[in-house]
């Protein structure tokens, strides 16, 4: 815990936590001495974590990297955190990340964007090109990848653990929807949002996974499945596995890179004994439409609690209603408030039928393309992002260049589907690529095993 408590304080510039909890860190890393002295072992025991500021934790302020969140100290831990918490994990600090996780630069944050640790520097020690962490959970990938947390809480709706870590080579899993609790995490599109780790290896992933998931009876869409032992599925040992190859991911204009990455992991795959299969998802292409429809839809739902009233901020007007809006015009940022006024109008009576109920028929179409993918497959593999990282200012005028960079994970979002993103080579660059394992509900195992195989 000292060691990164150090590391963290040489290595500001990054950006990667909004608040650092040294107090917090020390205290528990010194309880989880105290009882491993007594013989208690427990599967976290003292071992050093970020947690992305969209976990709600009990008596330290949590942001969502959003001004409107300013002085909200929750009164409640998320159950999440509390499961980490529970098997000895410490926690080093909260992490940066996009405003309300809307965003895949981490550029859009409150407290400024996280730098990639990849970003080149010169002999003096400036960066010459910043580049993104992608995001949103930005803060989480900088951090396990410049080892200033041995893992990270993400969250991913659309492809926010995933990408991150294909853009610094780092392990991230996307559970199932349904797998870890949603309770006490800030919501963003409550049907598609999902908890899971960022870490340096796949069994760094496993074994946090195994303890941030479970059922929980405070989160309505919780399931109750057994949650298997993930890191004992790590055997090596795939033969015989079917792996679908998607045709409609050959999406024009992929670069030719990222095309022989994906080649070098079926290569790979087939090597330790697996079979590639030719699949069609057909409703691809619609994918990340109706993601920016639906997330965008229920953003605006969620995000009406921010009045100024309830939480954080309050900007004072001459009445309540002039309060409201001075408040939520100063408080939210201009990717927020893009998305609000995207989601409230697909819900307007007169659109809703057009694009919101649209977008929900093209969500089942998908999912179902998956369901008929599985009886030919066991798992799917895709390449994670369609490009490496980017610099810090690319892109940033053009928010529809910024959300093709989901084409590739979405789809799992949409279809609540279980999904990883192991580091598989360099770009020519020489920066990260990552590749995707894609898994049918609640195989997380299988999917962290073909993921062994590739890392
Ligand atoms: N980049 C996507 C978006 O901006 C996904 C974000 C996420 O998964 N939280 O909505």
């Amino acid at each position: 815990t000292q060691a990164h408590l150090d590391a963290m304080a040489a290595t500001k510039e990054l950006n990667a936590y909004i608040i650092e909890t040294p107090d917090v860190a020390l205290k528990q890393a010194a309880d989880a001495d105290a009882r491993y002295a007594k013989g208690e072992q427990r599967a976290l025991d003292g071992l050093p974590l970020g947690i992305k500021d969209l976990f709600c934790t009990e008596g330290v302020q949590t942001t969502a990297a959003s001004h409107i969140l300013d002085g909200f100290v929750p009164p409640y831990e998320s159950t999440v955190t509390t499961q980490l918490f529970r098997d000895g994990a410490v926690m080093l600090g909260k992490l940066n990340l996009d405003e309300f996780a809307m965003g895949s630069a981490n550029i859009t944050s409150h407290y400024g964007p996280v730098i990639s640790p990849w970003s080149p520097k010169d002999e003096a020690g400036n960066f010459t090109r910043k580049l993104v962490p992608g995001g949103s959970s930005g803060g989480s990938a900088a951090a396990v990848a410049a080892r200033l947390a041995l893992g990270a809480t993400g969250t991913d709706t659309g492809g926010s653990i995933r990408q991150p870590a294909s853009f610094v080579g780092i392990v991230g899993i996307k559970p199932t929807y349904g797998r870890c609790s949603r309770w006490g995490i800030v919501a963003f599109a409550s049907s598609l949002d999902q908890a899971g780790p960022m870490t340096r290896t796949v069994k760094d992933a496993a074994l946090m996974l195994r303890s941030m998931a479970g059922y929980d009876p405070k989160d309505s869409t919780s399931i109750d499945v057994p949650v298997p032992d993930y890191a004992a599925a790590l055997t090596g040992d795939i033969r015989g596995l079917r792996v679908g190859i998607p045709k409609e991911y050959r999406v024009d204009g992929m670069p030719a890179e990222i095309e022989k990455l994906w080649q070098q992991g079926i290569e790979w795959l087939k090597a330790a004994g697996a079979t590639p299969v030719e699949i069609s998802l057909p409703h691809t292409k619609y994918a990340l439409p109706a993601y920016y429809i639906v997330a965008p839809a229920e953003a605006s739902s969620n995000l009406a609690r921010y009045d100024g009233v309830r939480f954080g901020l309050r900007v004072e007007g001459k009445d309540l209603k002039e309060m409201y809006e001075n408040t939520r015009a100063e408080g939210f940022g201009a990717e927020v408030k893009r998305r609000i006024m995207i989601g409230t109008y697909v819900l307007s009576a007169g659109y809703y039928d057009a694009y919101y109920l649209k977008a929900q028929k093209v969500r089942a179409r998908i999912a179902e393309d998956f369901t008929k993918a599985y009886e030919l497959c066991d798992v799917i593999l895709t390449p994670t992002a369609p490009s490496a990282a980017f610099g810090i200012g690319e892109k940033m005028d053009d928010p529809i260049a910024m959300y093709l960079n989901d084409v590739f994970t979405v789809p799992a979002n949409l279809a609540g589907l279980p999904g990883l993103s192991v580091p598989a080579g360099l770009s020519g660059e020489g920066l990260p690529l990552g590749l995707q394992v894609l898994g049918r509900p609640f195989d997380e195992a299988t999917v962290l095993k073909v993921g062994h195989v590739i890392e």
